[in-house]
């Protein structure tokens, strides 16, 4: 089921109990800002989300109302993974879908992680 991207936030959302640590998950790094895991069904070698561990929907409201140190914060942390998982060299795609039309599911800002193969066309034709 698709989230509307303008719903307030949700704190029962799966990647909200992830941080409370009420669901487990497979940790690749973690700082004051952002935590990095394994997608529980990875569409790639390499499938990693990185989540603000702040409470964004989605990317609309973390660039509305994140602050200037979240943003920065989140983002070297997306750079950091990718770069301490060898990932650069071969390269890697960054994916966040917004709401409905790209089939968000889960109300909490994040960013899919892909590497691993050549990763094709960059939208199913
Ligand atoms: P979306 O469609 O919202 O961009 O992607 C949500 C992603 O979250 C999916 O790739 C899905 O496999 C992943 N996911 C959903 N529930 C869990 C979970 O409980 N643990 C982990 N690690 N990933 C999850």
């Amino acid at each position: 089921m698709a989230v509307d991207a303008t719903q307030p936030y949700d704190d029962q959302n799966v990647f909200a109990k992830i941080l409370r640590g009420e669901i487990p998950n497979r940790t690749v790094y973690e700082d004051d800002f952002a935590l990095a895991f394994h997608d529980i069904n990875p569409q790639a070698p390499t499938h990693v989300l990185v989540i603000p561990k702040g409470s964004y929907v989605c990317w609309d409201d973390f660039s509305a109302r994140a602050s200037d140190a979240e943003i920065t914060g989140f983002v070297r942390a997306v750079g950091k993974v990718a770069r301490d998982m060898g990932l650069v060299a071969p390269g890697y795609r960054l994916l966040a879908n917004t709401g409905l039309d790209a089939h968000q599911e889960v109300p909490h800002l994040h960013v899919h992680l892909f590497a691993g193969r050549p990763l094709g066309p960059m939208l199913a034709r």
